[in-house]
């Protein structure tokens, strides 16, 4: 599908709950309202949307949430995902605490990466940030993983004051296995309007002085948005997703499903089609019904806006949280 400014988007993130089992201080704090079990979507809604989706000729779908391994089953949605016509990739984003314990039935069913969210390799820091004192079986999880051969980017989020330092740590994961770090700016999405970000322009400069023979790295990487570099020999790349300061948005692939059926044209504004309300109608047949889903999800593609305007806060009109939306 071409949008209104000639990109290609084949792309969706799909959450797939807005339960959790960690409370990053950014995402999910303690207390938050959750949405109610009866509006996310169910394992046959979501199969059903991203078979639309593959027609409408989406190719990769990313499974998130919340934490997407909360939720029973999710191996087996991955695995029916993969079974769509049409569909290329299938990846997740996870925090890694339950990842080990699912490894087997991910592979099992042709899981082709995974995003493992790790903020810092101290575990006081990793407890400050997350409320769990988990960082242990966050790194058990990458281990067991690239060691079963499925590809492995860590997404960082550095926060002033708190782990603003941890880069030179997390950048070693790249020296010696096949692992990408990537650090992605704090966006004033939710809860991450509290906290201060750390920018990725000053954040390169800092690491091309530390590291003045850093190599650019051109190879396509993944669906996202990220520049990489590598230390020279190194076997993984850094890259930086620089939502914030970077306008990434001319190469934008993506639509985002909330877990409760909203179709998102962009992270940064509260337009969306109604995907959910629209598979949940008791009037029409599955046949008429499947063909507005395909016509919401060309609607959702019509709707994206040219940029995001992250930069200034007044433009950010999204007031939904990241635990509903997905990252
Ligand atoms: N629970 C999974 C995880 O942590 O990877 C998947 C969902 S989480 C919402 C996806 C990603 O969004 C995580 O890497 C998290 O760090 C990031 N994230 C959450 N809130 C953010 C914010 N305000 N700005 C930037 N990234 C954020
Ligand atoms: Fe949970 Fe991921 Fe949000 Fe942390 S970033 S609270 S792990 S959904």
């Amino acid at each position: 599908m071409k949008d209104t400014y000639g990109r290609t988007i084949d792309y969706m993130r799909i959450s797939i709950t807005d339960r959790c089992n960690l409370r990053c201080r950014y995402c999910m704090p303690d207390g938050v309202e959750l949405v109610p079990m009866s509006d996310i979507l169910t394992f046959e809604e979501i199969v059903r949307i991203a078979a639309a989706a593959a027609k409408a000729g989406i190719r990769k779908f990313k499974v998130t949430g919340g934490e997407p391994l909360v939720r029973l089953g999710c191996p087996e949605l991955v695995g029916e995902l993969k079974q769509i016509t049409g569909v290329e990739q299938v990846t997740l984003t996870t925090n890694g605490v339950l990842l080990s314990k699912y490894l087997e039935p991910l592979a099992a069913v042709g899981l082709d990466g995974v995003n493992i969210s790790l903020d810092t390799l101290n575990r006081q820091t990793y407890e400050r940030i997350t409320g769990r004192d988990e960082l242990n079986q966050v790194l058990k999880s990458i281990d067991l993983t690239v060691e079963k051969g499925i590809p492995v980017k860590l997404n960082c989020v550095l926060q002033r004051g708190l782990n603003a330092h941890e880069w030179e740590a997390l950048i070693r994961f790249t020296r010696e296995r096949p692992i990408d770090v990537r650090f992605i700016e704090l966006m004033p999405i939710g809860y991450g309007r509290e906290f201060e970000a750390v920018y990725n322009e000053e954040l390169l400069e800092k690491l091309q002085a530390l590291c003045p023979d850093l190599e650019p790295d051109e190879r396509v990487h993944g669906n996202g948005p990220a520049i990489y570099y590598r230390l020279p020999g190194a076997k993984g790349s850094i890259g930086f997703i620089s939502a914030m300061h970077g306008k990434f948005c001319a190469h934008c692939n993506r639509l985002r499903l909330t877990s409760r059926g909203m179709l998102k044209p962009c992270l940064c504004y509260e337009d969306s089609v109604d995907v959910g309300g629209i598979i949940r109608q008791n009037g029409p047949g599955r046949d008429e019904i499947n063909r507005q889903i395909q016509e919401a999800i060309r609607q959702a593609v019509a709707l994206k806006p040219e940029c995001h305007s992250f930069e200034a806060l007044d433009g950010v009109t999204e007031r939904k949280r990241m635990i509903e939306i997905g990252g």
